[in-house]
């Protein structure tokens, strides 16, 4: 077993059920949390990806070959493991990561909901049957694509690889998996529970790499379908490039996640909602809330977010954020903000945590007075920071919620039930919380944005993930009596 928290690590693929290391070119892999050096990813090429879909094309003969209630036996094993080695690996999402222990470890709780999920799919992919017309049966059953492959971004190691590893091999696909760059430590774990699990070798596959081996993936031959979640850019490129190589292809984007407030909202839950929501992961979470349009007078639950927001401890309370450069991004958007008129109610810029002087630390920030026009209340920030448009009635909310060209997530605080009803209907986002600062679809209810958050067919998880690996295969037979009879005699 590696100890990745006590010395620097190599990252190798895992291909055929063996760690392998074959790249010339390497990266370094820095802890957001003190900016050390604890690895180094290898940036891995076309040759390698071949090697990868060669063996998961070998396992595909005998994986898919048995039964569904043969191939979750493993994810009932592999959900064991990760239970009974949660601190080890909330350890590596923290290191790799940069959240607090907490945050790491609901992560690979999320994974292991994602397992059970998993483990129950052949209580629901049932084939269906029917007699059409008398002796003649219709029938469709759900059928693997073959080798299949997930790309993921840096903010969940763990859980956002996930959404896709479990489903796609128990419904009888083999993967290529190809992890952010910036956090590729947790899936060297995966891949070797995975295999202490019994997964037979080939089935799941790690490939490292960057912008070139995404490229490789979604041009090969071999691949499929490919699964993506990362940046709305990057989100385009891969669905516009592997459709055109006539691949299968969901691909998730970024975020703008809107949070109407009303007047009458609670105001302590109201406050520390927005402020979890804002501040959570440090920001860091394609369901994070970015914009806060308050609705007529709302400066009672804006001092109490200040209030709650204040308290809370960068390095403590609130992560890292990924990277120096991600560091240096966010508060240059708070600076222009401030250029540009907004007012800045609490200030995250110039955070240093004690003893960790070399992380990537921002404190909340919440930032008033913000208009619709700005740069700030229109791109993802991707930090621990909160904008907060002012509007005079909620069609006026409704009405900046809507000009958003993202559409991850959208909630309301009210304790009005019509007008939350009203903001369920007109919110154009495909996942709406109310009273909820960060409304996640728990399994097995799908996940998945609207608009420029999205491109493809479906949601990433729960029951829509079984249309996007499998196909179905249609079966029309007809027993004839009295062909049966000509035949025999
Ligand atoms: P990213 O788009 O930079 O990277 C995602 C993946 O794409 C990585 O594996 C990376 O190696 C690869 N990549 C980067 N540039 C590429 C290029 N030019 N061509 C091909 N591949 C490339 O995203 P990130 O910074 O790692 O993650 C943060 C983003 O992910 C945010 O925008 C966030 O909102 C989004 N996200 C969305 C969801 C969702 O469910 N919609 C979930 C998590 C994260």
């Amino acid at each position: 077993m590696m100890n990745v928290l006590q010395e620097q690590l190599e990252v190798k693929n895992f291909i055929g059920g063996v760690f392998h290391n074959e790249s010339s070119e390497f990266l370094s892999v820095i802890s957001p949390l003190d900016g050390k050096e604890i690895g180094k990813v290898p940036m891995s090429d076309g040759k390698i990806l071949d090697k990868a879909v060669n063996a998961a094309k070998k396992a595909f003969v005998s994986w898919s070959a048995k039964t569904i209630k043969e191939r979750v036996q493993v994810f009932f094993r592999y959900r064991s493991l990760l239970e009974a080695h949660i601190e080890e690996l909330s350890d590596l999402v923290r290191l790799e990561g940069g959240k607090t222990y907490q945050e790491a470890k609901a992560e690979v709780e999320k994974a292991i909901e994602l397992c059970e999920f998993a483990v129950s799919l052949p209580q629901i992919v049932q084939h269906e049957i029917q007699e059409v017309s008398r002796g003649v049966e219709c029938r469709v059953e759900k059928k693997p694509l073959g080798v299949v492959a997930s790309i993921s971004p840096f903010n969940f190691p763990s859980m956002v690889p996930h959404w896709t590893i479990p489903n796609a091999i128990v419904l009888g696909n083999t993967m290529i998996v190809k992890p952010s760059e910036k956090v590729p430590l947790s899936l060297m774990r995966v891949a070797e529970l995975l295999k202490e699990a019994g997964l037979p070798d080939g089935v799941f596959n790690v490939v490292n790499g960057g912008k070139e081996i995404v490229e490789e993936i979604c041009d090969h031959p071999a691949i499929e379908a490919v699964s993506f979640v990362g940046s709305t850019t990057v989100a385009k490129i891969v669905y516009q490039r592997a459709t055109n190589s006539l691949k299968r292809c969901l691909a998730l984007g970024g975020a703008k996640n809107h949070l109407i407030v009303l007047p009458d909202a609670d105001v302590e839950m109201t406050a520390s909602n927005v402020v979890a929501s804002m501040s959570g992961c440090a920001g860091q979470r394609c369901m994070a809330a970015s914009v806060m349009v308050g609705v007529d007078q709302v400066d009672h639950i804006i001092n109490k977010m200040v209030a709650v927001a204040r308290d809370i401890i960068p390095g403590d309370g609130v992560g890292a954020v990924i990277s120096e450069e991600a560091k240096k991004r966010i508060e240059t958007y708070i600076t222009n903000a401030e250029k540009n008129g907004a007012k800045i109610l609490l200030d995250g810029r110039n955070t240093i945590v004690k003893g960790k002087e070399k992380g990537f630390y921002v404190g909340p920030t919440i930032i008033d007075y913000v208009t619709p026009d700005m740069e700030i209340a229109k791109e993802e920030i991707f930090g621990p920071v909160i904008s907060i448009i002012r509007t005079n009635d909620l069609q006026e909310a409704i009405k900046v919620e809507n000009t958003s060209n993202y559409g991850n997530a959208a909630a309301v605080f009210t304790q009005s039930g019509a007008l939350a009803k009203e903001v369920m209907e007109q919110a154009s986002a495909g996942m709406i919380g109310v009273n909820i600062g960060v409304p996640v679809p728990r399994e097995p209810f799908p996940f998945g944005g609207w608009n420029e958050s999205k491109f493809g067919v479906g949601d990433i998880t729960g029951r829509s993930s079984i249309e996007f690996w499998t196909k179905n295969k249609k079966t029309t037979t007809k027993w004839h009596k009295q062909a049966q009879v000509n035949w025999m005699s």
